[in-house]
């Protein structure tokens, strides 16, 4: 693990605690379908994904086809929804792995029924219904038609009705509201037709976390899985943090007043001061509008940004830090002692959302996956991730 320039120590233990934290608060009947898209947040989608099979997650949503391959090619057994949509040259091998597809347009619906057909499969489908988020999904007052669509189609199977909630804070409690009004006029009407079939879901991690949207069969969970309390969250202090990144200090020097430190000049020394520089940049998830305003822990204690963040590289002021040394370990985001930088401080520091953080932690920083139960922990594909134990 030291060998590494740059890591993200995920811990296996706070994902299954924050999975049981969301048992809780969905109650025993409605599946979890936990969502890994984007490597699951940055965090390693298949050992991520290994880990919640093993602790009762039922079914994952990811954002494309080939995401949801991965996962199949991994051994992942539960259903896999493709959450958006794919496009026509993903649809056989959808087909071939039993991938559950969103559908939203009767085009799509009769493009999935050919290729179904022409094989002899059955293409296992999610109407998406676009209550209020405007992309993806069909309008309310032409989902029943729809519905009818795949009913009648030899080849289509039913598998989900879901609509998406366009506030991931929670923040628009009537927004939400109003969304599951809409969505909820779409399952009478589809009831009362007995189209209906599979799971009705709706709720992300804010629907959840705060309370306002309707449970119904399962609820789509990603950033609050990770540790991310929504804003509103009512429940948000069972989460804890999943991921910590962390780099060492590559070289030391003190420079003298009248330097200059980084790209363009952005900061001016007015006395001498002690700079360290980092081995990692804005390609490793330090936001490049952290540059001159975010802050680094070293040796337990905070160390700011000065000059521009660069692509491999970051500098920090160490001058008030009594020892610091070149090798010391400096966290990004996580604990170091009695101080802790969480994602989402470093997204509100570089006005962005801790999603964009989270997935720009590129691929050259290592995923070391850490967890007390190491029995489980070996359980996962070796060849995807480094298990450790810590101590
Ligand atoms: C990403 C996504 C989710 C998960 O949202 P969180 O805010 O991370 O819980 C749920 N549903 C859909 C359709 C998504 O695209």
């Amino acid at each position: 693990m030291d060998a590494f320039r740059a890591w993200a120590d995920v811990d296996l233990d706070a994902l299954d605690q924050n999975l049981a934290a969301i048992r809780t608060a969905v109650g025993p009947g409605v599946v979890i379908m936990l969502v890994v898209k984007a490597d699951a947040y940055g965090h390693g989608a298949i050992a991520i994904a290994h880990r919640a099979a093993r602790v009762g997650v039922g079914a994952f949503g990811v954002g494309t086809a080939s995401e949801a391959l991965e996962l199949r090619r991994a051994g992942i057994c539960e259903p896999i929804l493709v959450l958006g949509t794919i496009v026509d040259e993903e649809v056989t091998s959808c087909l071939h792995h039993d991938i559950h597809i969103g559908l939203h347009s009767t085009s799509r619906c009769r493009a999935l029924q050919e290729t179904a057909a022409r094989q002899n499969r059955t293409a296992l489908v999610h109407l998406n219904v676009d209550t209020g988020m405007g992309r993806l999904g069909v309008l309310p007052g032409r989902a029943v038609e729809l519905l009818e669509e795949i009913r009648s189609a030899s080849h289509l199977q039913l598998a989900g009705v879901m609509t998406h909630i366009s506030s991931p804070s929670g923040d628009s409690t009537s927004g939400i509201c109003e969304q599951s009004a809409r969505f909820e006029g779409v399952l009478t009407e589809a009831r009362r037709r007995n189209l209906l079939g599979g799971w009705v879901h709706m709720s992300n991690s804010a629907g959840l976390f705060s309370g306002t949207s309707p449970l119904y069969d399962a609820v789509r969970v990603g950033i609050s899985a990770y540790g991310v309390a929504p804003k509103e969250a009512q429940w948000g202090e069972n989460l804890s943090p999943v991921m910590s990144l962390r780099t060492r200090i590559v070289f030391l020097k003190d420079l003298p007043a009248g330097s200059t430190v980084g790209y363009d000049g952005t900061f001016e020394l007015n006395e001498m001061r002690r700079i360290a520089t980092l081995p990692v940049g804005y390609n490793d998830g330090v936001p490049w509008r952290l540059s001159n305003k975010g802050e680094v822990l070293v040796r337990g204690q905070r160390a700011p940004i000065v000059g521009r963040v660069s692509m491999d590289y970051t500098t920090i002021d160490v001058t008030d830090i009594p020892g610091a040394a070149v090798d010391d370990v400096a966290t990004l985001i996580g604990s170091d002692g009695t101080e802790t930088i969480l994602l989402r401080d470093v997204a509100e520091c570089a006005e962005t959302i801790p999603y964009e953080v989270a997935c720009s932690i590129g691929k050259r920083v290592a995923r070391v996956f850490r967890a007390r139960t190491p029995e489980l922990a070996a359980a996962i594909q070796p060849e995807a991730s480094t298990v450790t134990t810590p101590g």
